[in-house]
């Protein structure tokens, strides 16, 4: 395989540091963000300054209180974080389309052809600069050096490990820091007197084979910092969309049901693929075949019909309704051919530990959401239609 150029980035405490930015008066206190330390929680994340106590992430919170008693303790509020971490990816995507976000606060970018440094450096200072938050970031041949350079840097980290470099820096590291070895297979090597990535490159392959078995090729490059992973760029989605190509043109006027079925399809797929958005967008197609979209980014992100429909309404209503565009149809009615909906900034809407942290109505609204959906699945689409909808339909004529 040809040199690559592998990031890894990975913002510092980032929990801990998105509560700091949102209450400053918090900046240089120990910060742990857990839940309730009489719960039997674990801390999500501390800052540096608790880790100088000994709080490390995944600890008891009980455990963690009683090393450092006086630590503010902050219960966690994942959907501010996945907001402030599709801000960072989205810096990223800046660099490169190359991205595997790894987790909310970690992701491997591929900017091959480019000087690593130089571009890690200006990813952490427009992350900086942008969002407040600090990133740390390894550069690599592959996707392990990139990680290992980053962990040694931590926190506020940059550097990069070179393919000549990679044997060295291994050398005097402990076992466990190869991937693929963890607390097992470490004492394992250590009861054959092996500690060191170094002792293991002294090692020839038919020794790997024999104590790995069929991951001995891997572990016996792994152990020289030889790693072909690939990335694996984000494979979800950017965008949902839903649209409606109609048999024969149709006013303008009488479309809003059909708004609200494509705002309703979107919303339940948004759902099913446990997906907050933060953009809506309508597409129009007029007779002519002009298309125009018209998008709005809100301030928060969302999975709800209702707000889709809300905000598609009035971005409908504002320029395809009442605006001076050209009218095709002779009897003065501006006609439309085609219509759609469309949400995206789409982030993963599973938190990485609770996800029990929306507010009561918004819980009720999901609630309400997993019948609705569910007995769509099991009943089909025309089974549950919202009043608003019917109210909407246009009427048939009338031939009374
Ligand atoms: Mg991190």
């Amino acid at each position: 395989m040809s040199q690559r150029t592998v990031l890894l980035c990975d913002l510092d405490a980032f929990f801990a540091a998105v509560e700091i930015l949102d209450r400053p008066e918090l900046a240089g206190k120990p910060v742990i963000v857990g839940h309730d330390p009489r719960s039997r929680g674990v801390v999500a994340t501390c800052n540096y300054e608790a880790r100088r106590y000994g709080v490390r992430s995944a600890m008891p919170m009980a455990e963690a209180v009683r090393r450092c008693p006086h630590a503010v303790i902050v219960p966690p509020r994942h959907q501010r974080y996945a907001e402030m971490s599709r801000r960072v990816m989205e810096i990223y995507a800046r660099f490169t389309p190359l991205i595997e976000p790894v987790s909310v606060d970690e992701a491997y970018l591929d900017v091959t052809g480019r000087p690593g440094l130089r571009v890690a450096a200006a990813i952490k200072r427009a992350v900086l600069q942008e969002t407040g938050l600090v990133v740390s970031v390894g550069v690599g041949p592959n996707k392990f050096l990139a990680k290992l350079a980053c962990d040694l840097s931590k926190p506020d980290g940059l550097r990069e490990i070179r393919a000549d470099q990679a044997r060295a820096v291994l050398a005097p590291l402990p076992v466990d820091r190869l991937p693929g070895i963890g607390p097992k297979t470490a004492a394992r090597l250590r009861d054959l007197g092996i500690e060191t990535a170094g002792e293991l490159q002294r090692r020839p392959l038919q020794w790997f084979n024999a104590v790995f078995g069929s991951r001995g090729p891997l572990m016996y490059r792994l152990a020289r910092g030889e790693d072909d992973r690939p990335l694996q760029p984000q494979s979800r989605a950017k965008s949902l969309s839903d649209e409606i190509t109609f048999d024969r043109d149709r006013p303008a006027a009488a479309l809003l049901p059909v708004l609200l079925a494509c705002s309703e399809q979107v919303g339940r797929r948004l759902r099913q693929g446990g997906c907050l958005a933060h953009t809506v967008t309508i597409k129009v197609r007029f007779p002519s075949f002009v298309t125009i979209t018209r998008s709005r980014t809100l301030p928060y992100s969302f999975d709800d019909d209702a707000t889709i429909y809300r905000t598609a309404r009035e971005l409908y209503e504002t320029h395809i309704l009442n605006t001076d565009l050209p009218v095709d149809d002779p009897t003065g009615r501006r006609l439309i051919r085609l219509l759609g909906v469309q949400v995206s900034g789409l982030v993963d809407r599973s938190a990485p530990r609770q996800t029990t942290l929306f507010d009561p109505e918004s819980r009720q609204r999901q609630r309400l959401h997993q019948v609705i959906d569910d007995v769509r699945r099991r009943f089909g689409e025309r089974a549950l239609v919202r009043g608003r909808r019917l109210h909407g339909r246009p009427r048939r004529p009338s031939h009374a």
